[in-house]
């Protein structure tokens, strides 16, 4: 070696700390020239005559790289070459150095370990070179191992499972081992393949990719679901170079959960946990597809619950909730497919499913009918199964159904058709009486119509203001002297003549008119107080009717004080007549916008009352003023002791909550005497005076004296 190139090698060695060399041979001479060569390049050397002082100084002295003789006395070379690959520091390389004939040996090197080797003699300035080289491609190896072992962790740490397959789909090599892999673990098994590991139906789609990835060298990637469908993979196979595939398995089963409940959502109701009207609508048209074509009938049962509205308004919803439930499960348990088919004795194959619609509307889906007997069967199922009175927390409920039938293809053709007139024979039924089934026929189609009529002509009455407002007076039974009006609203249809607001009114609620119906009320009855600012009626108090709707709707405490406002009237001259179901329906709002109003001087009345939930001690907790006896009491005071003995107690415990009370539809001298007996304050009714236009009612108060059964119209 020159002087120059061990200098580079010297630069080089100098530049990572001059690497330590332990020297191993037997021969002084050897030590002596190798270490001379070694030590002009940079190199630090320790040089040993024998193998034992060779480990020793191994394990103590942590050299980078080891020169050893492979002959020598006792302990060999080959010795310390398995010691050295024994040791905690396996991959320091070894230059083993051997005699020029002595192929066998070198064989046995290697199998010890040897790295290298170089033929005795040597020239000794080759020597650093090539002991440099070998610790560059020692640290490169070094470096490979740490970066495989890296990636290893990685991908074990994963959670998803590789492996490898081969063009025939024979599992060949595993990638990885995921700990966390759950799922795909099954997969896993050496020797096997697709076949063996996944049930046909799944291992079909998977042979397609495979051969779609192999053609094509293109991802490819499907899902499959466990038998008991609890867990859900995504598999991935990706092409590799070699011809192989390279394949992921992921556990997606949170995914397919949150996209399965996400589906559930969307198509199934989440109180009864039936289907939806979607999902229904789907079915239906799937149904009258095959109805036409295998010529069999489809029938769609509209069920309505009777009463069912009342029961939520007054008890709150979670109540409506549990027995909507209950409701889903009986009728579920009376279409059971068993109980119908042997009934209908039929043996074929008819069909029965079940959705909500909404509300209190469900829906059963008949197909694949053989005939109309078959249909009636299910009806009778669902009125029976609907039969035994519903008990919820201590209370019985007693819930009828009033159903519309319609069949495809006599009643409909398309989905929208068929469904109304199941709809429309549902009206019908409620018609009839509730409780009630009712087959769609054409006549009824006419019947809808009008309703449709009327709704429209109350839309162009609002606008074109053919509305009224009566007003009828309220009498103090003591002294039988005026003590306000409750305000009535009239219509005078043009064809039909006066409507009366009992038909309209829940006809407006159920369209939304109520709200600018309800708006024109208050602005109406205000204009007129107004009118009368001038003369005898100045100080009548006026009462208005709420509806629940109305106030679910809009914000009537700013409506009514702004037309107060705007009318200069103070609010004292105004009255509300509110029901019991508005206050049940939503109880915070209600009552912060009744509490609005009693503040701002508003008067407030519980109209009808009796008919509710009629609780005397839930109505303790609105500021209300008076409580108005709804006239079904009234009607047979006379001659029913019942009544009479209701009459009484509402009228006493309404005077313990301070509440005034006031008689509705008095149309007997008897009733009033009785009323007034039992200490009710005020009357209303056609004995004292109907309900009358503005002007009549001016005109009657300014009579001086005002007197019962003078003022009838
Ligand atoms: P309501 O508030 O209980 O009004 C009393 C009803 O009893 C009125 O019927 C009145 O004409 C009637 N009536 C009064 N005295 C007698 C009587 O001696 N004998 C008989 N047979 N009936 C009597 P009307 O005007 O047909 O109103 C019916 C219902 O329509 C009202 O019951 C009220 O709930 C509702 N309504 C009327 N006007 C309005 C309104 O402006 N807004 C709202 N939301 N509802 C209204
Ligand atoms: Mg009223
Ligand atoms: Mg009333």
């Amino acid at each position: 070696m020159t002087d120059r190139s061990a200098a580079r090698v010297a630069a080089v060695n100098k530049a990572k700390s001059e690497p330590l060399v332990l020297l191993a041979d037997d021969d002084p001479t050897v030590r002596l020239l190798a270490t001379r060569a070694l030590s002009a390049a940079g190199f630090r050397v320790h040089a040993v005559g024998d193998g034992a002082l060779a480990i020793t100084a191994f394990d103590q002295l942590q050299p980078d790289c080891v020169i050893v003789d492979v002959q020598m006395p006792e302990i060999d070379g080959l010795a310390v070459c398995r010691h050295v690959r024994q040791s905690d520091r396996p991959n320091v390389p070894i230059l083993v150095l051997t005699g020029q004939e002595d192929v066998e040996s070198l064989h046995r090197a290697y199998d010890a370990g040897a790295t290298d080797f170089v033929n005795k003699p040597m020239r000794w300035p080759v020597l650093p070179y090539r002991l440099q080289y070998l610790l560059r491609s020692a640290a490169l190896t070094d470096e490979l191992r740490i970066s495989r072992h890296r990636t290893q962790t990685l991908l074990d740490g994963m959670p998803d499972q590789m492996f490898v397959l081969d063009s025939r789909g024979m599992l060949i090599e595993e990638v990885n081992r995921s700990e966390t892999g759950g799922s795909a673990t099954f997969l896993l098994g050496s020797g096997r393949c697709i076949e063996d590991i996944l049930p046909p139906d799944v291992a079909r789609v998977a042979r397609e990719n495979l051969h779609v990835v192999l053609a094509t060298g293109q991802p490819q990637t499907f899902e499959f679901q466990t038998e008991s469908g609890r867990r859900s993979s995504e598999v991935r196979f990706l092409a590799q170079p070699s011809g192989k595939v390279l394949t992921i398995v992921r556990d997606v089963s949170q995914r397919y959960h949150a996209e399965e409940r996400i589906r559930h959502l969307a198509y199934f109701d989440g109180v009864t946990g039936l289907p939806n009207r979607q999902l229904f609508v789907r079915e239906l048209r799937r149904a009258m597809r095959q109805g036409k074509r295998q010529g069999r009938l489809v029938a769609v049962l509209y069920v309505d619950l009777d009463r069912f509205k009342r029961i939520n308004d007054t008890l709150g919803h979670s109540v409506g909730d549990a027995l909507l439930k209950s409701v889903a499960n009986r009728l579920a348990e009376g279409v059971r497919p068993t109980d119908y088919v042997a009934k209908a004795g039929d043996a074929d194959n008819m069909a029965v499913q079940l959705a909500r619609l909404g509300g209190d509307e469900f829906v059963a889906l008949l197909t694949d009918i053989g005939s109309h007997d078959q249909i009636g069967v299910v009806v009778d199922r669902i009125r029976t199964s609907l039969t035994a009175p519903f008990s919820y927390e201590g209370r019985q409920f007693v819930i009828t159904p009033s159903i519309g039938v319609a069949v495809y293809p006599a009643d409909g053709n398309d989905v929208e058709t068929l469904l109304m007139h199941a709809d429309t024979a549902m009206y019908q039924a409620k018609d009839a009486g509730r409780n009630t089934v009712r087959f769609y026929e054409k006549a009824m189609n006419a019947r809808a119509l009008d309703r449709l009529d009327l709704e429209d002509a109350l839309r162009i009455a609002i606008e074109k203001q053919e509305l009224r407002l009566f007003y009828q007076p309220k009498f103090s039974l003591e002294t039988e002297m005026v003590t306000g009006a409750e305000a009535l609203l009239r219509w005078q249809h043009p064809e039909r003549g006066w409507i009366s607001p009992a038909q309209f009114i829940p006809l407006a609620e159920e369209t939304g008119l109520i709200v600018p119906l309800g708006a024109w009320v208050i602005e109406e009855a205000c204009r007129t107080l107004r009118s009368w600012q001038n003369g005898p009626l100045a100080d009548l108090k006026v009462a208005i009717n709420l509806s629940a709707e109305q106030v679910a709707r809009t914000n009537v405490a700013e409506l009514v004080l702004q037309s107060l406002w705007r009318n200069g009237l103070r609010p004292q001259q105004l009255e509300l007549e509110i029901t019991e179901s508005l206050l049940m329906r939503d109880i915070d709002t209600a009552k912060a916008m009744l509490c609005t109003l009693k503040d701002a001087g508003v008067s407030l009345a519980i109209d009808d009352f009796g008919t509710g939930y009629s609780s005397l001690s839930y109505l303790r907790q609105f500021p209300l003023d008076s409580l108005k006896i709804d006239r079904s009491f009234v009607l047979n005071l006379h001659n029913d002791p019942d009544d009479a003995a209701i009459c009484a107690a509402i009228i006493a415990m309404a005077k313990k909550l301070g509440l005034k009370t006031v008689a509705e539809g008095i149309e007997l001298e008897q009733q009033r005497q009785f009323l007034r007996a039992a200490g009710c304050d005020e009357g209303q009714g056609y004995l004292f005076a109907r309900p009358m236009a503005a002007n009549d009612l001016q005109e009657l108060l300014q009579m001086p004296r005002l007197r019962r059964g003078t003022h009838d119209e």
